[in-house]
């Protein structure tokens, strides 16, 4: 069994890809080809908002934004502890301090009730400005606009999305990264959307924060290539990685985001009881990028994970450790216990399988594998 079986994928989608790659190898306009145009535009356009700005990867596609805002030293931005790297790093990167927030343990997102009260304190110590909250839709779900939203409002903070693991969610039919000021996803192969390599996206309603993102990600390029208005970089994205993702989104949009569900809706029916399964809010849609469970102490994940491995179940830990414990933020001075959630949910969350390609049969050996196993009072 595969975690994710992006093979399978490829065979099924082989001939439309290699026709599309090849056309990109014909046409010989590598970088910033034709693709790379049309791809924005269908994304923008699925996403709901104005613009779509594609980048090198997701990570560039956060600090891009960060940048445009202006945001750095003696800067705070609020940021979930528990998710990937990035999220912090980019923080970090444009010289700005990450301020950890915990999540909630039903739906392991950002915990609204602790993002305003690690606002209030960050506030009262006025060692920084506080500038922006980024929201992680973990694991495919959006996090909680409805409660973040009024807050960013209330302190005058901008959000900004971090979509990596959320592209094709919703909340009451609006669709993910469309929710910030700004939001970004990202096109790593095991994402919801991935290409055949790095790939990254960023969103926007605001006009002139699109403008500057393109400039920023060419070289601070002005209305031409070869005047430089500003300090840039350089992040795009492939046209050959477009070409990929054009076919790959057809794919997601007609069968796979759709497949996923099916096969969530088939492990919570099972797991009900057994163990803690994901929570998804109601009007919430998941796009899955994991489907996660949570144990009831390190024991007997171990034990499960075990289990699972023995019998050829491939399952991931997302994440073994919480940020703001990772040795790169230790600088941060955030001493353990003090998010008690994001400590306790690392040491007990299990992602099992899930992709488009799984069959439900495969639910089900995983299933009777989890219920027949000898682990007392997993829920
Ligand atoms: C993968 C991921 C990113 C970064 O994306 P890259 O394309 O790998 O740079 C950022 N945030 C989250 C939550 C992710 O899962």
């Amino acid at each position: 069994m595969e975690f994710r079986d992006l093979k399978t994928q490829y065979k099924k989608l082989k001939e439309e890809v290699d026709a599309s790659i090849i056309k990109v190898m014909e046409q010989a306009k590598y970088i910033s080809g034709p693709e790379v145009k049309e791809l924005e535009t269908a994304l923008a356009e699925y996403v709901g908002t104005k613009h779509c700005i594609t980048c090198a990867n997701g990570t560039d596609a956060m600090e891009l934004i960060l940048r445009a805002w202006g945001i750095g030293e003696k800067d705070a931005v609020f940021v979930p502890s528990f998710t990937f790297m990035s999220t912090a790093e980019v923080v970090a990167t444009v010289g700005a301090q990450p301020i950890f927030v915990d999540i909630d343990p039903d739906t392991f997102n950002m915990d609204p009730q602790h993002l305003e009260h690690m606002i209030i304190q960050t506030k009262q110590d006025s060692k920084y400005n506080i500038r922006a909250i980024i929201p992680v839709d973990l694991f495919g779900l959006p996090a909680d606009y409805d409660q973040i939203g009024p807050i960013a409002r209330k302190y005058s903070l901008k959000i900004l999305e971090d979509g990596a693991q959320g592209f094709g969610g919703a909340i009451r039919g609006k669709r993910a990264c469309s929710f910030g000021d700004a939001a970004t996803t990202s096109f790593f192969p095991a994402k919801p959307l991935g290409c055949y390599g790095d790939g990254g996206a960023m969103f926007t309603d605001d006009d002139e924060l699109a403008a500057l993102l393109r400039s920023l990600s060419v070289h601070g390029k002005g209305a031409e290539k070869y005047d430089n208005i500003r300090i840039g970089r350089n992040s795009r994205l492939d046209t050959i990685q477009a070409a990929v993702l054009k076919i790959k989104l057809k794919a997601f949009l007609e069968y796979e985001l759709e497949a996923v569900n099916k096969l969530a809706d088939e492990y919570n029916k099972r797991l009900y009881g057994i163990v803690k399964t994901p929570k998804i809010p109601e009007g919430y849609y998941s796009s899955w990028a994991q489907y996660t469970i949570l144990l009831k102490n390190e024991e007997q994940r171990y034990d499960l994970r075990t289990k699972l491995n023995g019998q050829g179940i491939p399952v991931m830990i997302y994440y073994q450790k919480p940020l703001h414990l990772q040795t790169a933020f230790a600088y941060c001075g955030v001493k353990v216990g003090t998010l008690p959630v994001s400590e306790e949910v690392s040491r007990c969350v299990l992602s099992l399988p899930i992709h488009p390609y799984m069959s439900k049969e495969e639910v089900f050996q995983i299933f009777n594998i989890i219920k027949g196993c000898s682990i007392k009072n997993l829920v």
